[in-house]
């Protein structure tokens, strides 16, 4: 995952439409032109016709395994909106690696990164895993790719080169997930929402009046094994999981930038459900779940002693 624009292979995609099926933009829109299929039969035509579309995507995740053609869909995304920036991520001070050989590493996204509270009740929740947090944390990077700047590929090789001697990945940033999925498959990673909802003490508290709001994007780069894991948590818990149909993991829209309508999509996530509290894997849906919902919300790490 990561190469220019150019890289990318458009010319696969055959419409088969199903990335628009599952993409919540289109739900709320009904604009093809918004979704990976659109893009792509835009893009082989003039790159330029997307400038506006693309940004509409919240990159939340769910068209990308269900593609036939086996494009990288959220590469794909990431790399069009980048095109369009004249803004380029400078490089930034790279962490030490030294001190991480052999360590069990935490990268926090950036809500939780602002959270100075939130943050160290995770990292004592990590304590028994014996995590330090990371000595580069990529936020730098997250927000570019997030926010359709530039990805300096200097900056992301600093970044990844500290990552190279750690012995296991903890991480709450799902996107920068995909991106060291990518380039370094041989290093365990777990994303800090399994790692949390796994432990005993957790799934004691978790009730089938429970809401569980999955990071959607955590969630969809490491699907397969994603499918499973929830789909235990659901026999053990019975608690209500934020998956669709298609057991795709359905976002909030915490990371829309472009005319998506987050409340709009909330109450549909929760229309007919009988939620007395929602629990949540992402700080950023935290905050926005709060500001829309009249039941309790509380965020993952406050389900453990
Ligand atoms: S799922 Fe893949 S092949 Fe099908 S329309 Fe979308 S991008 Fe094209
Ligand atoms: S990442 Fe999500 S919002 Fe973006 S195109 Fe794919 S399904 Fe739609």
């Amino acid at each position: 995952m990561l190469y220019p624009a150019e890289k990318i292979d458009v010319s696969r995609c055959h419409g088969c439409g199903l990335c628009a099926m599952v993409c919540p933009v289109y739900q709320q829109g009904g604009n093809v032109m918004r979704t990976p299929h659109g893009l792509a039969k835009a893009s082989q035509r003039d790159p330029e016709l997307v400038r506006e579309d693309v940004f509409a995507c919240v990159l939340c995740g769910a068209c990308a395994p269900l593609c036939p053609q086996d494009i990288d869909l959220m590469q794909m995304l990431i790399a069009m909106r980048s095109a369009f920036s004249h803004e380029p991520l400078p490089a930034g001070e790279q962490g030490k690696s030294a001190d991480q050989k052999g360590r069990v590493v935490f990268v926090a996204d950036r809500a939780l990164l602002a959270d100075e509270e939130q943050l160290d009740k995770v990292m004592d929740l990590l304590g028994h895993e014996k995590a330090v947090l990371a000595s580069d944390q990529g936020d730098d990077i997250s927000e570019a790719m997030q926010s359709g700047r530039q990805v300096n590929f200097d900056r992301l090789h600093q970044f990844l080169t500290t990552l190279q001697p750690v012995k296991k990945i903890i991480i709450s940033d799902g996107l920068l997930q995909s991106v060291i999925r990518s380039k370094l498959p041989q290093i365990s990673m777990q994303s800090l929402g399994q790692l949390l909802s796994s432990q005993q003490a957790f799934r004691r508290k978790l009730k089938a009046s429970d809401f569980y709001m999955m990071d959607s994007q955590s969630y969809h780069a490491d699907y397969q094994n994603m499918l499973a894991y929830y789909d235990a948590l659901y026999c053990e818990t019975e608690c209500q999981l934020s998956r669709d149909l298609h057991r795709l993991a359905i976002p909030t829209g915490a990371h829309a930038k472009n005319g998506f309508d987050s409340k709009a999509q909330i109450d549909w996530l929760l229309q007919g459900r009988k939620v007395k509290r929602i629990v949540v894997e992402s700080l950023a849906d935290y905050h926005l779940l709060t500001k829309h919902c009249e039941q309790p919300v509380s965020y993952i790490s406050e389900l453990l002693p």
